[in-house]
């Protein structure tokens, strides 16, 4: 989706600061962190929302997992981190492309 604001980062088009792709999965820094460590971990396909994941994509959103896992590793989450995945307005997600939060690097009390 070329107006996919998310979908532009993974395409490049768009600069940030990329922590891990491949050929399904996209991970950057946070524009404006709200933890020491906050990566945005997204499929390269455009998914509107967890809501709209189809069967099919089961595959794909473990892949994610395995990429946040993989990551929170990497970085030295050696105590644990904080997955989170805002879904649909009432959800409090802005933007509408699929997107895990992995925080880390606090101790998160809620
Ligand atoms: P959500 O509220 O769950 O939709 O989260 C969207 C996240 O995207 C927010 O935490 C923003 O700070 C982040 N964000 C928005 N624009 C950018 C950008 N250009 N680069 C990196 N992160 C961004
Ligand atoms: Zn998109």
């Amino acid at each position: 989706m070329a107006e996919c604001l998310f979908c532009n980062l993974a395409a490049g088009k768009i600069p940030c600061e990329v922590v891990y792709q491949d050929d399904t999965v996209f991970a950057f820094k946070d524009i404006h962190p709200k933890a020491p460590i906050h990566i945005l971990v997204i499929p390269k396909k455009h998914i509107a929302s967890l809501a709209d994941l189809k069967t099919s994509e089961l595959p794909l959103a473990a892949h994610m997992l395995e990429t946040v896992n993989a990551i929170a590793k990497q970085l030295g989450t050696v105590k644990g981190y904080k997955l989170v995945i805002n879904t649909g307005s009432e959800g409090g997600q802005a933007v509408m492309h699929l997107h895990m939060h992995l925080l880390g690097g606090k101790r998160f009390s809620d």
